[in-house]
């Protein structure tokens, strides 16, 4: 722990006057965690600020997934934190999560507004630091090597009353080869199940709509227990536990080689489980599915998204694709190409590589130049953006239902069960309410609703 006492002296600060604020960076997996942060901060006395520029404690849970997006992360913190230190010279500046475990010396080196620096290893504790840090005025550095052996949250800071996430795992034994998520938050653990009936009931309890079970790799729930098919088991509990409620549940991210016939099977004939397929596709040629350590080939991925289309036609599938990896070629690239076509995803995040250390790929030559890396990422996304649109233009006209979940600009909008964002007119309803509409109208990849006649 590196300890550095300032001059100043705010020893007679109270906790209870101060706000804070939690900004963060990367998938839901880290939302979720803020949310637990949240919760944790305020149980040690802090309010939670209206907005961000009022906080005197400022929190980045950050994300290391992307070299890129990692650097333009510690910019913006660095930029962030010394307006905000001008601007209020008492204010705390944090940085914990991902980033703060894997680049403490970058952040270290660069961060001299960074008041309190943590990981992913010690969560729990980094309330008590950023008490320390306000009270008595000092710079905490703080870090574990090793992940505890579980994450049992004590409780989380809803930032929605209708969408709630509940992790059900922690961790990832896969080793891509690209990715750091192994790195930073340790090998795969599985919440008990007891627990996750308590946290599932107690959302039930306080009437959110729908609940989002999180893991890097939430197919494989339970295999550190033991239990080969513990994921099934789990829905099939979770059909059990809930039964005669109305309330969707939804699960990410699936990876391929985990996502058995069975997960599809159970989905299918449920009337709470989403049947939308997070698959993160990654590469569609073999040779680079190989060189990423994924542990599937471009046909086994193929014959899961046929096994889904067949069994659930209105399921939604969306993916990840990374172009650029190394020794991607010409050719390696139009394979990709040939699933996306073949696969007529509903949605894909799309990303140029940029290598991580202490990855396996980092290892390996990153040798597709800068200009080919974009023009594939154009390329790639014209595609998708044609596939959308033919999708959309096939849904209009029918009738789906809807659990409205944002208000903003004289607009509702809300999600279908499988994960299709619908904008309706402000009067359509609240917050909260499920609606039958019918597809009306797209513009862009905007589709918008109107009242069923
Ligand atoms: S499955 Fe692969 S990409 Fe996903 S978190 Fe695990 S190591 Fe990273």
């Amino acid at each position: 722990m590196i300890d550095i006492k300032r001059k100043l002296d705010f020893s007679a600060r109270k906790v209870a006057l101060a706000t804070f604020w939690v900004e963060t960076f990367g998938c839901q997996m880290n939302k979720s965690r803020s949310e637990h942060l949240a919760y944790l901060l305020g149980e040690e006395g802090f309010s939670l600020a209206q907005r961000i520029d009022e906080a005197d404690i400022l929190v980045f849970n950050t994300c290391a997934v992307r070299e890129h997006a990692a650097e333009r992360a510690i910019n913006v913190i660095s930029k962030v934190a010394r307006e905000r230190k001008e601007k209020n010279p008492h204010s705390i500046v944090v940085v914990c999560g991902c980033l703060g475990q894997l680049e403490k010396e970058k952040l270290l080196g660069k961060g001299k507004e960074i008041d309190v620096l943590a990981g992913t290893h010690n969560w729990e504790e980094i309330p008590l630091l950023i008490k320390k840090a306000w009270q008595e005025r000092v710079k905490i550095a703080d870090f574990k090597e090793e992940p505890p052996l579980l994450y049992q949250e004590r409780g989380y800071w809803h930032s929605s009353f209708i969408s709630a996430y509940l992790p059900i795992t922690f961790g990832c034994n896969n080793f891509c080869s690209y990715c750091v998520v192994p790195y930073t938050t340790g090998r795969e653990r599985s919440k008990p199940l007891e627990i996750i009936k308590e946290e599932l009931m107690s959302l039930v309890e306080k009437g959110f709509r729908e609940v989002t079970l999180l893991g890097q790799n939430v197919n494989s729930y339970g295999r550190d227990r033991g239990r080969e098919r513990g994921f099934e088991e789990l829905l099939l509990d979770i059909e059990e536990w809930l039964e005669g409620k109305k309330i969707w549940i939804r699960f990410l991210t699936s990876h391929p080689r985990d996502l058995r016939e069975g997960i599809v099977e159970i989905v299918k004939n449920s009337s709470l489980l989403c049947p939308y397929f997070h698959l993160p596709l990654q590469a569609g040629s073999d040779k680079i599915l190989q060189l990423m350590r994924r542990g599937y080939t471009r046909e086994d991925y193929l014959n899961k998204i046929n096994f889904i289309r067949q069994s659930i036609p209105e399921a939604r599938i969306g993916t990840d694709i990374i172009v650029g990896f190394p020794e991607e070629t010409d050719s390696d690239f139009q394979e990709t190409l040939e699933v996306v076509k073949q696969a007529q995803f509903d949605v894909a995040y799309t990303y140029v590589y940029s290598p991580r250390p202490g990855t396996a790929a980092y290892l390996l030559k990153d040798d597709v130049p800068e200009e080919a890396k974009k023009e594939r990422l154009h390329i790639l996304n014209d595609t998708l953006r044609s596939i959308y649109q033919k999708k959309l233009s096939s849904l209009l006209g029918k009738v789906v239902e809807v659990l409205i979940d944002q208000k903003e600009k004289g607009l509702v909008s809300g999600r279908t069960a499988n994960n299709l964002r619908v904008y309706l007119q402000e009067s359509f309803g609240e917050v909260g309410e499920w609606k039958e509409v019918v597809l009306a109208s797209g513009e862009g990849n905007k589709i918008y609703g109107s009242a069923k006649r």
